[in-house]
């Protein structure tokens, strides 16, 4: 799917939160989530500990246990778009299987995908 006006300002607020908050080898990556209701979590991804936890990451437990229907997520890395990494993307499905046919995700400057195509195979539905 092509960029909306609304993905395009996102890109550019996770932009603007990576040009701030990056640290070389400590907050490498932003992310930014909108949730189903409209609300906005931001998050740093964290390498100074030693197992790391990406910027998604931080930026769910923001929004749990409140909220866990994302409608849009974005991560940056200097001035590239980047997507999920494959525990994020589970993490996703885990925290409701709505987000697996709701949730998109912006995965370049010009596209985003449903979780759902980015991730069509979830871990845990093989145990449902
Ligand atoms: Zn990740």
């Amino acid at each position: 799917m092509k960029l909306t006006k609304e993905d395009k300002e996102l890109i550019r607020k996770a932009e603007k939160l990576w040009e701030k908050e990056y640290v070389s080898k400590k907050h490498s990556v932003s992310a930014i989530i909108v949730t189903s209701k409209g609300n906005i979590f931001e998050g740093m991804s964290m390498e100074d500990i030693q197992t790391g936890i990406c910027a998604e990451r931080t930026a769910f437990f923001k929004m749990m246990p409140k909220e866990r229907e994302i409608k849009t997520i974005v991560a940056v890395y200097k001035d590239k778009v980047i997507p999920p990494c494959g525990i994020c993307r589970e993490i996703m499905y885990n925290m409701s299987e709505k987000n697996l046919e709701n949730t998109e995700v912006i995965v370049s400057k010009e596209h985003k995908v449903k979780l759902k195509e980015l991730f069509p195979f979830p871990w845990k539905k093989a145990f449902h």
